[in-house]
């Protein structure tokens, strides 16, 4: 792989909020303002291996509360029925909607799950220093961040469910406990994809001293 000059490298250092370079100034522990908006500036964002297995592992503990309570309580004439998120996804398929219940399986369980997993390996991978497919990591964690807004699909049907069954006066349904958990694991997520720093993944390469030509 081709070795770039990085900022760092160069002396300069980036705004996160306007983009505005400055040089990085000779004590490193001053703290820089931009030149331009005024907004501190950093090499790395701080803190952020902390910052994001903390988000992690808050995701990951409400991950279980979101799939075991109720997603959501149906009222009717027959009685009140609870239906936590794979219990919906079931009727689903039994009722024969199934591209309905592979969305719902996919959007609710497997993606908030894969993401858990994708950002802890890259933050391991990135406290370990690893050397080794960088460049499928970086990838990795732009799919990450680019998923993140699509998640909160089950948080839709929902809405539109209670609307349509409330409308037409049939039963009551009303979301469950489950369904402030989910929201939390998907807002949760999303943070932690944010405090995670994608250039902390190249780090390694650039500081060896060394071009890296095999990646
Ligand atoms: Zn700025």
């Amino acid at each position: 792989m081709k070795r770039h000059l990085t900022a760092r490298e160069a002396g300069l250092m980036s705004c996160h909020v306007c983009g505005q370079l400055a040089h990085i100034p000779a004590d490193r522990a001053a703290l820089l303002r931009c030149p331009r908006c005024r907004a501190p500036m950093h090499l790395r964002k701080p803190a952020s291996v902390s910052t994001t297995w903390a988000l992690i592992i808050a995701a990951a503990v409400l991950f279980v509360p979101a799939n075991l309570l109720p997603m959501m309580t149906t009222s009717s004439l027959l009685g009140r029925q609870q239906d936590t998120i794979m219990s919906g996804v079931v009727f689903l398929w039994q009722s024969g909607s199934w591209p309905l219940a592979a969305v719902v399986f996919f959007a609710s369980i497997m993606v908030p799950l894969l993401k858990i997993i994708a950002l802890a390996w890259l933050t391991v991978t990135v406290q370990r220093r690893s050397r080794r497919s960088v460049m499928q990591r970086t990838r990795l964690y732009r799919i990450v961040e680019f998923v993140g807004r699509w998640s909160m699909l089950d948080i839709y049907v929902i809405t539109i469910l209670v609307a349509l069954v409330n409308f037409r006066g049939l039963a009551t349904i009303e979301a469950g406990p489950a369904a402030i958990a989910f929201g939390a694991v998907v807002v949760l997520t999303m943070f932690a994809a944010m405090s995670f720093d994608p250039r902390l993944i190249w780090d390694p390469l650039t500081e060896s001293g060394k071009p890296a030509t095999h990646v």
